[in-house]
């Protein structure tokens, strides 16, 4: 059987998306830039794209930005921002612990060469961002608060509303990578007073190398990508109308069976959640618990075991996994989440996250739960690490 539980790494891109995007390769590949009647085709689409991710979260189409990525749009809000308020005398950033590196990493880039001063959050043990926490942090330096919506580690999903509330109330621009909450949660950008927010289409089974800023109108802040007078002069490089399509078919077609789907991804959740705490010994659930979840996320640490091995034997069986960040899989450096978390080295190192969705069906549910357990009990029999945990249970 292969089972693909890594949803959250990346989706495929949906017949109908990729049904739509089929013609801007080929057909209709007029630049939109240029003035002649065949280019509006590819302007139209891009404006329908505009209006499709706009609709989605109550923003207005003149609010969104495409961009080539979810990770330049988070470049691009923080470098954007903290630049601008650096000539107005303001150099602080807001951030948490548990960012995705494409914020922890341009917020160290900020540090180190325009003297940005960052404050990184810590949270509690079920990954909670505390909104008194935000209130208290905020000095007369603070250009941006950013804080995630959701976690793409661990599924727990933050207070954003709350906070955005607060920076509203506080004049300090707000902004939120939402990445993983727009491809499973009801976003309205309005109403939870949010300022910028980040996606990509990848992860919301739209084509990978497109994503999306969305920026309130009246928010001013520094472009990115320089050159020609693209997205409104504020997001240079002729535009890949064909991912941008796919972007807005891919939001508009999520958007439309949204409730459906968080039903089935959080009941398969929660049964592959009972079924590991019913047949592995001393498994931990990591992240938050019910609704403050992410519905597709499972994460678990199993003492006496690395979660790298784990991910090798479950491959073997057709399983493919995660032990939570794709991008860290190059390092065996534990994950700055879940040691955030709390969790100690050994713990953080033995984790396992399965991330479901539209390729997931229940029967692959019990396969993984007929093979874990095995997997697991194996590793245990053969690690110190394990025998020596049980030693100190037993005495
Ligand atoms: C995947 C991801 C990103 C990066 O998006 P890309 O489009 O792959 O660059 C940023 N933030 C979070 C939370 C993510 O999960």
């Amino acid at each position: 059987m292969f089972v693909y539980m890594d949803h959250t790494a990346t989706t495929p891109t949906s017949p109908e998306v990729l049904k739509a995007m089929m013609p801007y390769f080929s057909e209709n590949f007029g630049n939109p830039s240029s003035v002649y009647s065949f280019s509006r085709k590819s302007r139209a689409a891009i404006e329908k794209a505009r209006g499709q991710v706009a609709k989605a979260l109550n923003a207005d189409e003149g609010e969104i930005f495409f961009t080539g990525s979810g990770t330049e749009a988070d470049n691009w809000v923080l470098k954007g921002t903290l630049e601008k308020a650096m000539k107005a005398g303001k150099n602080h950033l807001i951030t948490t612990q548990i960012e995705h590196h494409a914020i922890l990493h341009t917020a160290e880039y900020l540090k180190k060469y325009h003297g940005a001063s960052v404050t990184y959050l810590p949270v509690n043990s079920e990954g909670f961002v505390s909104v008194e926490d935000v209130r208290n942090a905020i000095t007369d330096k603070t250009a941006l608060v950013s804080i995630m919506f959701a976690n793409n580690e661990v599924g727990t999903i933050e207070p954003v509303a709350e906070i955005g509330a607060l920076c509203r109330e506080k004049k300090i621009p707000f902004h939120t990578d939402a990445v993983q909450a727009a491809a499973h949660l009801d976003i309205d950008v309005k109403a939870m007073n949010i300022d910028m927010l980040s996606m990509s289409a990848h992860k919301m089974y739209g084509p990978k190398g497109v994503g999306a800023l969305y920026l309130r109108k009246g928010i001013n802040i520094e472009n990115f990508i320089h050159g020609g007078a693209q997205e409104k002069r504020h997001r240079a490089s002729t535009e890949n109308i064909a991912g941008i399509v796919g972007f807005g078919e891919a939001m508009e077609i999520l958007k439309s069976r949204l409730d459906d789907d968080k039903k089935i991804n959080s009941a398969r959740r929660d049964r592959l959640i009972a079924g590991i705490l019913e047949k592995i010994p001393h498994a931990k659930l990591n992240g938050a618990r019910g609704d403050k979840r992410l519905p597709n996320n499972i994460n678990f640490s199993f003492i006496g075991v690395e979660g790298e091995t784990l991910l090798l034997d479950l491959d073997a069986k057709g399983i493919c996994a995660s032990t939570g960040s794709a991008c860290s899989s190059e390092s065996l450096d534990p994950s700055h989440v879940l040691l955030a978390l709390g969790l100690k080295h050994e713990m953080a190192h033995g984790s396992l996250r399965f991330t479901i969705g539209r390729l997931t069906t229940d029967e692959q549910i019990d396969y993984v739960l007929e093979v874990l357990p095995e997997i697991v009990s194996r590793r245990r029999a053969m690690s110190p690490l394990w025998e020596d945990f049980i030693k100190t249970v037993r005495s």
